[in-house]
């Protein structure tokens, strides 16, 4: 007998007629010997549909009064679901509860909209477990030491799913899910792309901050701390399929380099088209610069990425960033009405039309010569490279948006990833 803990996505849960075949699948791991806590997420569209209606009465607001407000209506997404799949089960002849976040309790931090699980006490949920029931808690939210209802930012189900199964010492956490795992990059670009059976922890944490949006990147982190064996799978494979063949699908996230990965020199392609450059012209090249360009930038709560300095011709150097796309305006007027004047600067330039795309792979940190290929192929297909950032498992470049596909596909067949290549998985 193992506990095993099931999350399931918006799309897994989005009718009564899925959320019964959910109730189906869980019934069989039950039938199989196992004790099985289950996170669902809201029905799919759910959550927009409330924070639709919380942006019709009030326009979005940073208040905390509004924050909470947002926190309260967006978790009665989760406790609907819940509470349907804990009939559903029960309609099985399954014994099965249900309990919102404050009822467990999983305790977090007071930042609404995108609080931290602090802890999760277990007690009420083992007792469950022990009478024979499957226990479902919501996903998505907590409760802070004030009693008030938080939620742990869009996708946090599966940040939910991953505490619970680390506070638990599950023996494995499954996240089921639309897609049937974690791929090399996105079938809808590369429809060479493949699935692959297992990824490192490090890679997928990448692949997550990267722009591959297969899992919720705090859920990768909560897995790598606690070393959560975790699994994304598809939750539309037949429910009655056995349950051996469901531990053998979808994507393993492991955390030892066996052999058979090392030999993957680049696991992934990874990409993101939500980033703006912007560029500050004739910096006086002296000590503090950056500071006194990226201070007022995370001062207003704005996320840098690639950042670069350039070396200085006459005492004045070139300073590039990228942001949020989302933040390009605010940037660009923060840099023109404050920095600009202050640090005596020529002039800010933009460009919100940049997108990232990266090599992902920790064979990366053993090989020689894995970036230089990636720039080579770029330039094969005549794309000029704007930026470039390395770590020890991935290089990123920054190119401009309408060769963004092209990138991918030729760098995916360079690397070996194509459908059919020799590479191992
Ligand atoms: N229901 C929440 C959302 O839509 C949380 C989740 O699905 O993971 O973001
Ligand atoms: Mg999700």
């Amino acid at each position: 007998m193992a506990l095993i803990v099931h999350k399931y996505g918006g799309t897994s849960m989005g009718s009564t007629e899925r959320i019964r075949s959910v109730a189906q699948r869980v019934a069989k791991w039950v039938r199989a010997g196992h004790q099985l806590v289950v996170v669902p997420s809201a029905m799919s569209g759910e959550t927009n549909r409330l924070l639709g209606l919380a942006k019709e009465l009030a326009p979005p607001s940073a208040s905390a009064d509004s924050q909470r407000e947002l926190d309260a209506i967006a978790a009665t997404g989760e406790q609907v679901s819940v509470g349907l799949l804990a009939l559903a089960l029960q309609a099985q002849g399954v014994p099965a509860i249900s309990y919102a976040g404050w009822q467990v309790p999983i305790a977090t931090d007071s930042s609404y909209t995108k609080a931290r699980i602090r802890s999760i006490d277990d007690t009420r949920v083992r007792a469950d477990l022990a009478a024979g029931k499957v226990v479902i808690i919501t996903g998505f939210q907590g409760i802070d030491d004030q009693g008030h209802v938080t939620t742990l930012g869009r996708g946090g189900s599966d940040t939910s799913a991953v505490a619970v199964a680390a506070a638990m010492k599950a023996d494995e956490c499954l996240i089921y899910t639309d897609v049937d795992g974690v791929y090399t990059t996105d079938p809808r670009i590369v429809p060479e792309a493949r699935r692959l059976a297992s990824i490192s922890f490090e890679e997928m944490l990448e692949m997550a901050s990267l722009g591959s949006k297969v899992l919720q990147i705090r859920s990768v982190e909560f897995a790598g701390k606690y070393r959560v064996p975790l699994r994304v799978l598809s939750s539309f494979t037949p429910w009655d399929i056995p349950v051996e063949e469901e531990c053998r699908s979808g994507t393993l996230i492991t955390f030892e380099e066996d052999e058979k990965m090392e030999q993957a020199v680049v696991s992934g392609i990874a990409f993101n088209r939500d980033e703006a450059k912007i560029t500050v012209m004739g910096v006086p090249d002296k000590p503090g610069i950056a500071y006194q360009i990226l201070g007022p930038v995370a001062d207003a709560n704005i996320d840098v990425d690639v950042i670069i300095q350039n070396v200085s011709h006459d005492g004045r150097t070139d300073f590039s960033f990228t942001v949020n796309r989302g933040d390009y305006a605010r940037t660009l007027d923060l840099l023109k009405n404050t920095v600009l004047p202050a640090t005596g600067a020529a002039q800010v330039m933009g460009d919100p039309k940049i997108c990232k795309v990266s090599i992902v792979g920790i064979g990366m940190r053993s090989h020689v010569g894995v970036a230089s290929k990636m720039f080579r192929t770029l330039s094969e297909e005549g794309i000029n490279i704007q930026m470039i950032t390395t770590s020890e498992i991935k290089t990123s470049v920054v190119i401009d948006e309408k060769y963004m596909e092209l990138a991918v596909r030729a760098l995916h067949k360079a690397f070996d990833l194509d459908e059919g290549a020799v590479a191992a998985e």
